[in-house]
């Protein structure tokens, strides 16, 4: 399987030959043709398979098309939203969305706690396409109505079961109650524990199930 079989934008192609890829890994061929099709996604993938890519990069395409379509207005509402368990991850994932994403007009911002709030508020008031948040940081947002999250249409939970180890439940249940109920979930985990299933099975809508 090669990347050009996988229908991504050629700018996408582009970033990802300029990276060195030469193929998708395993998570990547299976799970970027699920999430092109706008299907629910629940997947098995350790760090290291580049389970990053494999969400980044068709969440990357589907936001082109929607741009192309003439989705706009600003300031600009986030289209997708990326949580993670650590400022780490969070971090990491920004950068891949800015390595991948480099070309296209779409503004990532990245939202975590231990850290002073107020810059983050001024950030989010211009407007943005991606955020990728820890889930606490992004409550404290959403109860001081400093972001808007009703019109999001992609949620990915990255490294869920780190994100339940580490108490996050409520918070992350709290955030996805105040998502728009049209969405395409996507969540990844290394393992698939009762209660990963359980979280899955209470927002995900018919998922494909990956398991590398
Ligand atoms: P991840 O599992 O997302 O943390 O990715 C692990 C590493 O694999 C990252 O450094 C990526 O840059 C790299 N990577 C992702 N996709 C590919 C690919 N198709 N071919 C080679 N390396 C990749």
């Amino acid at each position: 399987m090669l990347f050009t079989d996988l229908g991504l934008d050629e700018g996408l192609l582009r970033a990802v030959a300029a990276e060195g890829y030469t193929q998708p890994t395993p998570i990547q061929a299976q799970a970027i043709p699920v999430i092109l099709q706008g299907g629910d996604l629940l997947a098995a993938a350790q760090t290291g398979t580049g389970k990053t890519a494999a969400f980044t990069l068709p969440l990357l395409h589907r936001l082109i098309q929607r741009r192309a379509q003439g989705v706009s207005g600003a300031p600009k509402k986030p289209l997708a939203l990326v949580l993670t368990p650590t400022r780490e991850l969070a971090a990491q994932v920004a950068q891949s969305v800015r390595t991948y994403g480099g070309h296209l007009p779409l503004k990532t911002t990245v939202i975590f706690g231990g850290v002073s709030i107020n810059p983050q508020i001024d950030v989010l008031r211009h407007g943005v396409d991606i955020l990728v948040a820890t889930p606490g940081r992004l409550l404290d947002h959403v109860g001081q109505r400093t972001i808007d999250l009703s019109a999001v249409e992609m949620l990915i939970l990255d490294e869920a079961d780190r994100m339940l180890d580490m108490g996050f439940i409520h918070d992350i249940k709290r955030v996805i109650a105040t998502l728009p109920k049209q969405r395409q979930n996507l969540m990844f985990s290394a393992t698939f524990s009762d209660d990963i299933r359980k979280l899955a099975h209470g927002f995900l809508n018919n998922p494909a199930t990956i398991d590398i």
